[in-house]
C-alpha cells in the first residue's frame, strides 16, 4: 500500500511531493500522540522507500545540477541521475570521503564547490575545529536550517520530549553544531529551550545550581560531560536524581550506547538516557537516534537514507551485518553530502522495535570510529569496549586512560583507572584485568588512581594514548 501523501500534506503540514519538501512551521502533533509524522515513521519500509527514492531522484538531481564536485565525480564514474531506477542503484555512486570536501574547499574556497546555493543564501556558518588537518567550512542555508530544526523535532518527540518540557543544553555554542542542531530541534519542537553552554571555568557548578533553580526535565551533551555534571552535584552534596531530569540526550561520543554507560547515567540521574547523533556533515545528525524504548538508535531512513556497507568496497551489507554508515541527504540544498562515508562501525537489524517504527536500528549504536581502532598484539580493540567492561565494575572511579606503548618489541596495553575510595585495590586489579582480559583478548596492565586524579572533559573524551604514533613518527613528526 503506497503512503497517500496528499493525505499527510493535509493532515500532517508536510507536502512531500515536492522537492524539497514543504514544511508547515505552525504543525505540532497532539501532546499524547507517539509519532510526529507517524504514516511515515510506521509505515511498511516497501511504501516509505517509495518515498526515499521520489526524494533521492530530487536531491541527486539538485547536485547534478548546481554542483561541479558532483558533476566531475559521477561523470568519471561513469554515472548520471538517470542511473537511479531504484534504491538500489544508489550503491553504483561514488562515495564521498572527508578528505575530497578539505580539497574542494581549498580549491574553491571558502565553501568549495558542492555548495549548491548562491553564497549569499548561506544563513548560518559552522565548522570542524580542525584539529586533525584543514578545518571543514559548513555552509547551510536558511531553508535547509528550518528543515534541520523540522527534522530534530521529530526525532527528539520520538524520544519522548514534549512542549511541556525544558531542555538544558550543556555543551559548547561555538562552531561546533550539535548544540545548534539540539537548540534548533528543541525550539521547533515547542519545548523551551534552555541554552547554557559549556567550556567556561567554573561552568559546571553554576550550572547544577542553575539546574536546581530551573528544573529543567531534560539535557543535553556529552555522556562523559553528564557524569562530570553528576560528579559536580554530588560534591556539592545534591543527588543528581533530585535536579529532576526526565531525559538526558547525547551525542558527539558513543557513551551513550555503551551498555554500562548508559545505564549508569540512568541510575545516577533517575532519567532516560538516549543515544543519537551521526556528524556534523549529515546534519541533520539526529536521523541516528534512540526512541523512548531505547532499543539502538533508529535509522531515520526517509531524513537522510543511510547503507551499512562493507568499510573496502562501499558497498551495502544485508541486516545483521556489521559495517560503516554511508550517508545520503535527501533534503539538503546548501551542501548536499551523497553516499558520505563518516568512518564509524557499527552493526544494524531490522528487527521490531518496542515502539513501533519500522525504521531499521543499531542495536548497539556507533561502538567505535575506524580511526579509533587499535591494534594490540593482532587484537582489534575499541575504547567504548573498555569502557563498557570499567563501567560495570562496582568500585571503578569513573575515568580512564588507555595508554600503549610498546615495550621490548612488543606492544604493551596499559590501563589507568580511577578506583573509589576505601576499595579494596588488590582484588579491583584482578577484577579489571580478567574482565578486560576477557573482552578484548589481550591481558592489559592496570594502573589504579585514587577516584578525580584524572580530568574530566566538557566535550568529546579523548581516551587513548597511543605512544607507538610518536615512535613511527618521530618525536618531531606531525
Ligand atoms: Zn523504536
Amino acid at each position: 500500500m503506497p503512503l497517500d501523501l496528499s493525505r499527510i500534506a493535509r493532515e500532517r503540514g508536510v507536502d512531500l511531493r515536492a522537492w524539497p519538501p514543504r514544511y508547515d512551521p505552525a504543525y505540532r502533533p497532539a501532546p499524547d500522540a507517539a509519532e510526529w509524522l507517524p504514516e511515515v515513521e510506521r509505515a511498511h519500509p516497501d511504501a516509505r522507500e517509495e518515498l526515499i527514492l521520489a526524494k533521492l531522484r530530487g536531491q541527486v538531481r539538485w547536485a547534478w545540477e548546481k554542483s561541479p564536485f558532483y558533476r566531475r565525480k559521477w561523470d568519471e564514474a561513469g554515472i548520471s541521475p538517470d542511473s537511479l531506477r531504484t534504491l538500489r542503484d544508489l550503491a553504483r555512486f561514488p562515495v564521498v570521503q572527508k578528505n575530497e570536501l578539505r580539497a574542494a574547499q581549498a580549491a574553491y574556497p571558502p565553501f568549495g564547490d558542492y555548495l549548491c546555493i548562491d553564497p549569499v543564501e548561506v544563513a548560518r556558518i559552522h565548522g570542524t575545529s580542525g584539529t586533525t588537518g584543514r578545518p571543514t567550512v559548513f555552509g547551510i542555508g536558511r531553508d535547509d536550517w528550518a528543515r534541520i530544526a523540522e527534522a530534530h523535532a521529530r526525532i527528539l518527540w520520538g524520544a519522548g520530549i514534549r512542549p511541556r518540557d525544558r531542555a538544558m543544553i550543556c555543551s559548547f555554542f561555538s562552531l561546533y553544531m550539535g548544540s545548534w542542531g539540539a537548540l534548533a530541534g528543541v525550539e521547533r519542537l515547542g519545548a523551551t529551550a534552555f541554552p547554557f553552554g559549556a567550556g567556561v571555568a567554573g561552568q559546571t557548578l553554576m550550572g547544577v545550581q542553575w539546574a536546581r533553580e530551573m528544573k529543567p526535565s531534560a539535557f543535553y551533551g556529552t555522556p562523559s560531560y553528564a557524569l562530570h555534571f553528576a560528579d559536580t552535584a554530588k560534591r556539592e552534596g545534591i543527588d543528581p536524581r533530585s535536579l529532576g531530569f526526565r531525559v538526558l540526550f547525547f551525542s558527539g561520543e558513543p557513551g551513550a550506547g555503551i551498555p554500562s554507560t548508559k545505564k549508569q547515567i540512568e541510575e545516577t540521574f533517575g532519567a532516560a538516557c538516549i543515544d543519537m547523533g551521526s556528524t556534523a556533515e549529515m546534519s541533520p545528525w539526529m536521523t541516528d537516534g534512540e526512541c523512548a524504548a531505547r532499543g539502538g538508535m533508529h535509522l531515520w531512513q526517509d531524513i537522510v537514507y543511510t547503507e551499512i556497507c562493507d568499510p573496502k568496497t562501499f558497498q551495502p551489507l544485508p541486516y545483521g551485518a556489521e559495517g560503516t554508515p554511508v550517508y545520503t541527504h535527501l533534503e539538503r540544498t546548501s551542501q548536499p553530502m551523497i553516499r558520505f562515508v563518516a568512518g564509524d562501525l557499527t552493526r544494524w537489524t531490522d528487527a521490531p522495535c518496542a515502539c513501533g517504527r519500522t525504521y531499521p536500528r543499531l542495536p548497539q549504536g556507533i561502538y567505535g570510529r575506524i580511526d579509533d581502532m587499535f591494534i594490540v598484539r593482532g587484537e582489534n580493540i575499541y575504547p567504548s569496549a573498555i569502557e563498557d567492561v570499567l563501567r560495570a565494575i562496582d568500585g571503578f572511579g569513573g575515568e580512564f586512560r588507555v595508554i600503549i606503548s610498546r615495550r621490548e618489541a612488543m606492544d604493551d596495553l596499559l590501563v589507568r583507572a580511577e578506583i573509589s575510595p576505601g576499595r579494596d585495590a588488590a582484588a579491583l586489579e584482578r577484577e579489571m584485568r580478567e574482565r578486560l582480559q576477557a573482552r578484548v583478548g589481550v591481558r592489559p596492565r592496570l594502573e589504579l588512581v585514587a577516584q578525580g586524579t584524572i580530568p574530566r572533559t566538557e566535550f568529546k573524551a579523548r581516551r587513548v594514548i597511543d605512544d607507538r604514533d610518536l615512535y613511527r613518527k618521530g618525536v618531531s613528526g606531525s
